[in-house]
């Protein structure tokens, strides 16, 4: 799994507030996501986030593809 809690990524389709930007609240069976742009919790199975997930913030906080993400090792 390349992503983790406190990551930002964003989606193919961004949220209906105009955002498309969100946190990573919990991940496991299902991720907890949470839209930058209001606040509101959404739950997606790991199936359906792996076939919405676009993006990545890097450390740089540099938007990414996830298919080429390399997440860095954390000391
Ligand atoms: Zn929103």
């Amino acid at each position: 799994m390349k992503y983790k809690v406190n990551d930002i990524i964003t989606l193919k389709k961004g949220h209906p507030c105009g955002e498309n930007k969100w946190k990573i609240l919990r991940t496991g069976v299902d991720i907890k996501l949470q839209c930058l742009g209001c606040d509101k919790i959404v739950w997606l199975n790991r199936l359906e986030f792996n076939k919405r997930i676009r993006k990545i913030q890097d450390k740089d906080g540099k938007f990414v593809s996830i298919v080429h993400y390399e997440p860095q090792d954390e000391e």
